[in-house]
């Protein structure tokens, strides 16, 4: 079947190399099957993304060539549709507030596991406080963030399954990135929801992507069979990396498309250092 692709570029910097080498590889796969690509602005982090890097991303997406259909989706118009998703899940008993700092988080876990970069795994603490100790805390205006129970939501659906074009069939493991957020006291909803929304929503059925995102689809399966969304197809891609060996990131300033374009290199010489 023809598949649909996207790419799901978060507005909190200028794109580089590896953004264009995962936009590309979303854009040729889906040419070359005669599919569809999409685009989306993942914006929820309303603290880290600027309106000026949207627009400049879609410039630099349009500069390298690529196309894409109308409408772009940018997710902090959709607040709503991650809210009914949250509710949902809310209501199946999959879900706990968890009142922990960060800090509380670093101090208590002392683990080296990482939830998508974004602090260590979380070690559970709140899964202990009683259903009436939490509402009184709420009701006393502490803030808090919504953890899935990932024990209680594997009992519901039992073991899942999907598949990687690259790694084959996988069995998924959701309890390896722990009980992630699924909003925070700052943003209501959280990247392992929106997208998992999302994806359903435009039909995507192809997530072509980092390999740095390999362990958010277990979580991502799971939330689709809480949720009865379908499963797509997956492509996890390697990274590109940069002349130390590590992953390029948007702090790599020098790399980005804009910056390689003012040193006067072109579309086509870019799509050739990403690789195409
Ligand atoms: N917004 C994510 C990022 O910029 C990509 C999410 C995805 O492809 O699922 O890393």
């Amino acid at each position: 079947m023809a598949p649909v692709t996207r790419f799901a570029p978060s507005p909190t910097g200028h794109l580089h190399l590896g953004h264009a080498y995962s936009a590309l590889f979303a854009w040729h796969t889906a040419r070359s099957e005669d599919g569809r690509f999409l685009l989306r602005i993942e914006d929820i982090d309303r603290q880290r993304c600027r309106p000026g890097f949207e627009r400049d991303l879609l410039e630099d997406l349009d500069w390298l060539g690529l196309t894409w259909e109308r409408p772009v989706r940018r997710q902090s118009d959709h607040f709503d549709a991650y809210r009914s998703a949250l509710d949902a899940l809310q209501a199946l008993g999959v879900t706990y507030p968890c009142f922990c700092s960060r800090r509380d988080i670093a101090l208590a876990a002392g683990a080296p596991h990482e939830e998508d970069g974004n602090g260590p795994l979380y070690p559970g603490r709140c899964r202990a406080v009683s259903v009436t100790e939490a509402a009184a805390r709420i009701a006393g205006g502490q803030p808090y963030a919504t953890r899935l129970h990932v024990a209680n939501a594997v009992a519901i659906t039992g073991q899942l399954d999907w598949t990687d074009r690259s790694a084959g069939p996988q069995t998924a493991r959701p309890e390896l990135l722990g009980d992630v957020v699924l909003d925070r006291r700052d943003t209501p909803s959280s990247y392992h929801l929106s997208v998992t929304v999302d994806d359903a929503i435009q039909g995507v059925t192809l997530v072509t992507r980092g390999t740095d995102l390999f362990a958010a689809t277990h979580v991502h399966r799971l939330l689709q069979a809480l949720l009865g969304l379908p499963t797509p197809g997956y492509h996890h891609h390697g990274l590109l990396t940069g002349a130390d060996g590590k992953r390029l990131s948007k702090r790599d300033g020098a790399l980005s498309i804009r910056a390689l374009r003012d040193h006067g290199h072109t579309a086509a010489e870019i799509r050739k250092m990403a690789g195409f």
